[in-house]
């Protein structure tokens, strides 16, 4: 059995879509990259295509 669980990336600007099993966890929340996880510390989005994150 195949047991796929997605979710949107916890920063809230963001419009990733991550595997809970591969994301960055934080505080509970799940994450697409360090970057969000982080709260976009320097200003950098997460580098995945289509999305404008950066905090
Ligand atoms: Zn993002
Ligand atoms: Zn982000
Ligand atoms: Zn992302």
């Amino acid at each position: 059995m195949v047991t796929v669980t997605q979710q949107k990336c916890a920063c809230a600007d963001c419009v990733c879509i991550v595997n809970v099993k591969d994301a960055v966890t934080k505080s509970g929340r799940n994450y697409c990259s360090d970057a969000c996880a982080e709260g976009h510390p320097k200003g950098a989005g997460c580098d995945h295509s289509g999305c404008a994150c950066h905090g």
